[in-house]
């Protein structure tokens, strides 16, 4: 690695001095007769407390990622996995970060709830990086983490995977890969790159290809002295039993995962053809992910319009100028946009 990247130098003093919670179940894990020592009540079926580190969760992705179980944080979506990096790596009114727009909102507002400035650069050519001009912020001291999305939410593209290494190669801070969308996607994840660069973070999440949203299970993968500190700064049963339970279901039923994910692209491509034949598109922009971002004459009147036929898409005309997001869904959801949408006036 080119950087000179060194974990002590990032982490927020009141995070390296923290001393952190430690349960009942991380003091006592093994196999017993009796359980008095978490205050739980006796009777009931969710009288327990969940495992606090997941563990039946971990080996299976262990095995999934050929990564160590020690390189795997769970969290509670991959909303918690954002924000606990700005609560172990940002100093609040001091450190920034750095986004690159039109991408995912959350990064935004979590930066804002933890009174974190957004360097904000613009996405360029098909809504890739330019490293030309992210160049003079890698040497910024005040910069802790990089964002970036691929595929990216709401362009659908993926980033270049060359840019994101040059920039894991040259910036000292935590770069942060989200790949929520990476299962619908020919790009290889960046998982497989974190053991040669210590300030990668990729994050993945069930709640898109697994089918789970409702469910609110993200995961981070990093080399083990980020996920130590994920695990220190963390609630203590930050995933529920029933939602360890829903996410292990499907970690043991891959292969209808797997279906579900092909019959998605399957659709991506149909609905992709059938809103190129529509006189109101002008362009629907390549995607690796289960959306299209699509441009219309007039996004603002679309949006209104399939509300009145009870269709609900994202109008994203604030990030992208007239442009649609729409999220791939059954055949015949996808039928019933496309039926509207030809009758529109
Ligand atoms: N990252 C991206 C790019 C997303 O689009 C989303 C959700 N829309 C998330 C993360 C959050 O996912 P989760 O449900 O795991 O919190």
């Amino acid at each position: 690695m080119k950087n000179n990247f060194n974990i002590n130098n990032l982490v927020r003093a009141n995070i390296k001095a923290l001393k952190a919670y430690s349960s009942a179940r991380d003091e006592f894990k093994g196999t017993a007769d009796v359980f008095l020592d978490a205050n739980e009540n006796p009777f009931g079926d969710l009288n327990r407390y969940p495992d606090p580190q997941q563990i039946e969760i971990k080996e299976k992705l262990s095995a999934i990622k050929n990564v160590e179980t020690n390189q795997i944080f769970v969290g509670n979506g991959s909303d918690e996995v954002i924000d606990l990096a700005f609560r172990i790596f940002c100093e609040p009114g001091k450190d920034k970060v750095l986004t690159f727009s039109p991408t995912y909102g959350m990064y935004d507002v979590s930066a804002n709830i933890n009174n974190i400035e957004v360097i904000e650069q613009p996405l360029i050519n098909d809504f890739q990086i330019s490293l030309n001009q992210l160049q003079p912020y890698l040497d910024f001291e005040e910069l802790k983490i990089i964002f970036i999305c691929s595929p990216n939410n709401p362009t659908g593209n993926s980033i270049n995977p060359e840019d994101i290494e040059y920039i894991l190669e040259n910036f000292n801070g935590i770069v942060i890969v989200d790949e929520a969308y990476i299962d619908f996607s020919s790009q290889a994840s960046f998982i497989k790159k974190i053991d040669k660069y210590n300030n990668l973070i990729v994050s993945q999440t069930f709640s898109k290809a697994w089918g789970l949203a409702g469910v609110r299970v993200g995961v981070a993968y990093a080399n083990e002295a980020i996920i130590k500190l994920y695990n220190r700064v963390k609630p203590p049963y930050n995933v529920s039993t029933l939602n360890q339970e829903a996410v292990l279901k499907s970690l043991n039923n891959v292969e209808e995962v797997t279906q579900n994910i092909d019959t998605i692209l399957l659709e991506r491509t149909k609905l992709n053809d059938a809103l190129s034949t529509l006189s109101i598109v002008k362009k629907v922009y390549p995607t690796d992910a289960n959306f299209l971002l699509v441009e219309v004459d007039d996004a603002n009147k679309t949006y209104q319009y399939l509300i009145e036929k009870k269709v609900i898409i994202r109008n994203r005309n604030t990030q992208v100028e007239n442009c649609i997001r729409i999220t791939v869904g059954t055949k015949e959801e996808n039928e019933k946009l496309i039926s509207a949408l030809k009758n529109i006036n």
